[in-house]
């Protein structure tokens, strides 16, 4: 049993949604997919294989030492080749053929991706297809270090879970420009509100133009085709956007804690109280929620798809300080 206290916990909520029948059939796992990732994989697999009455899994039983030493009949873990560092279309192929067939034991079948990250346009295509209509008693788990290469299709079609210990954070200078967005001070009306919005989507083309450098430089080596390279770019950048969103977000809930009074402990950035302190005076208790429910709707609304150039103008006009 791991004692990565995140695991522990990601292990519990397996646990509980298993015995609740509520076990979704595919999940995300983010954290280092050596450590981490495979333990909880394991893990999670010895909770359904374990052959024990109670207290599962023992770790101890056959179906458990089994799944620890990588020969249950039941799981089938792929890995990236070594020398490409790609899974290849074939092996997907083979993890179709694995997870339409009957199970050996009777029970449950578990897939484990190593390195969700790792697939090729046309390799993410065909597991697509698993991932849409899986058969019952199926749990395929997709570790990943790096979920802002994941193929946008795939991760929509998974839960998470979390084990990384580090939130994503955005590079630099965006994340620092984004701070100081965040703190200048804001003039009523709406030229000022389109002036403040176009700010804002200069950072996130910034952002965009960022991701397609790094994934250019990563895909030299493993020579990926266009059609790949462009929804690893989107991907990467998507990440970023919604981590851009989670710091505006934070920063409101900053807001909204120092207007109610809370301790400095407990906001995100005590080292820019003073901003906050002052930006939260001119607020009301409504207001502050109110902010919170606007960049709520903003994730919302580019969820669905729709333009930037749209969505910033008519949410951040609405933001008050
Ligand atoms: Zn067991």
């Amino acid at each position: 049993m791991s004692s990565n206290p995140r695991v522990v916990e990601a292990l519990e909520q397996f646990a509980a949604g298993l015995n609740a029948g509520r076990l979704a059939h595919a999940y995300l796992v983010v954290g280092p997919v050596r450590s981490e990732g495979t333990t909880f994989a394991v893990g999670a697999a010895q909770r359904l294989f374990c052959e024990a009455r109670e207290r599962r899994p023992c770790g101890a039983c056959r179906a458990c030492r089994r799944v620890e030493s990588g020969v249950h009949p039941d799981a089938l873990w792929l890995e990236p080749s070594k020398k490409s560092r790609i899974i290849p279309v074939e092996d997907i192929r083979k993890f179709q053929e694995f997870v339409f067939r009957t199970s050996y034991e009777g029970g449950w079948k578990v897939g484990v991706l190593v390195g969700a990250d790792r697939l090729g346009a046309e390799a993410g295509n065909a597991f697509l297809k698993t991932l849409e209509e899986p058969p019952p008693q199926v749990l395929l788990l997709l570790l990943t270090e790096q979920p802002q290469g994941v193929l946008p299709t795939i991760v929509s079609r998974c839960q998470r879970f979390v084990l990384a210990t580090e939130e994503t954070d955005l590079p630099e200078p965006w994340r620092s420009a984004l701070l100081d967005w965040l703190a200048m001070p804001v003039v009523e009306g709406d030229v000022a509100g389109m002036s403040r919005a176009g700010a804002l989507l200069k950072i996130l083309k910034g952002l965009r133009a960022k991701a397609a450098e790094e994934i250019k430089e990563e895909s030299q080596e493993e020579e990926l085709d266009d059609e790949t390279e462009e929804a690893r770019v989107e991907a990467r950048y998507r990440e970023w956007r919604l981590t851009a969103l989670r710091v505006l977000c934070l920063w409101h809930r900053d807001l909204l804690a120092c207007r109610m009074g809370a301790d400095e402990s407990l906001w995100r950035w005590p080292d820019r109280a003073e901003t906050i302190r002052r930006k939260a005076a001119g607020l009301t208790w409504a207001a502050a929620m109110e902010h919170i429910a606007i960049i709520e709707e903003m994730q919302r609304l580019l969820d669905r798809n729709l333009p930037e150039e749209t969505v910033f103008p008519f949410c951040v006009g609405r933001l008050r300080v």
